[in-house]
């Protein structure tokens, strides 16, 4: 199986990296992709689409249980789940899980084409032991899945809970530090930070 971790990553911090990781072996994983995505208008990131790659590229370096995937930057305009999916699938004969925060997932609904991406992939909603969520229709009742080994099973189709102790980091406090002259050492890796730094990124 194939996990699928998605973000802006503006910047990826140890919050990313270490979830994708704990994941990884949490599933039994092949490895996990990190695909950075292209926001809309409304969200716009702070660093360049390109910025945002290297700065995964020099955090991840060469280990093999974290991939980067740069299609939806490649294929250019916002990214959608649906057409990403769709070509991994096309590539990989492999289960594909998806994993979504809480926050993303209680707005599923309004994602393009979301009821097929359950025809491509099992959806893995990674929650934190306070998260509260919005009662489930029946889409969703029909495809909750309560034992991990059933996600095997089957090549898609399955909504997964999983629970994990998230570190309490986030972009957007990272990049208030930076832009308040404070360090935001040990908060994500020290290879970004230099590069960071190097591009004055996050600075008001
Ligand atoms: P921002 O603060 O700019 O919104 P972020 O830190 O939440 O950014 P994103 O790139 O938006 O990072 O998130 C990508 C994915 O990583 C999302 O699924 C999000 O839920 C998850 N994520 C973000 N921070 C953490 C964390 N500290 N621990 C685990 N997962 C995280």
């Amino acid at each position: 199986m194939i996990g699928i971790f998605g973000g802006t990553f503006d910047p990826v911090h140890f919050g990313h990296l270490r979830s994708a990781l704990e994941l990884k072996a949490l599933f039994e994983l092949d490895h996990v992709r990190l695909i950075p995505c292209m926001p809309s208008h409304r969200s716009q990131t702070k660093a360049s689409a390109n910025q945002r790659l290297d700065m995964l590229e020099l955090a991840v370096g060469n280990q093999h249980d974290l991939i980067i995937d740069a299609q939806e930057l490649e294929r250019g305009g916002y990214s959608y789940t649906f057409d990403t999916l769709t070509s991994l699938r096309h590539n990989h004969t492999q289960t594909l899980l998806l994993f979504i925060g809480s926050d993303a997932f209680n707005h599923l609904t309004t994602w393009y084409r979301w009821q097929e991406i359950f025809d491509l992939a099992h959806v893995v909603v990674i929650t934190r032991p306070d998260t509260v969520l919005n009662s489930l229709s029946d889409f969703f009742k029909k495809r909750l899945i309560h034992d991990k080994k059933i996600l095997k099973k089957y090549s898609a189709g399955g909504l997964f809970f999983q629970e994990i102790t998230q570190l309490a980091i986030s972009a957007t406090a990272i990049r208030g530090m930076i832009a308040a002259g404070c360090s935001p050492r040990f908060l994500l890796p020290d290879a970004v930070i230099d590069y960071i730094t190097q591009h004055q990124l996050y600075k008001e």
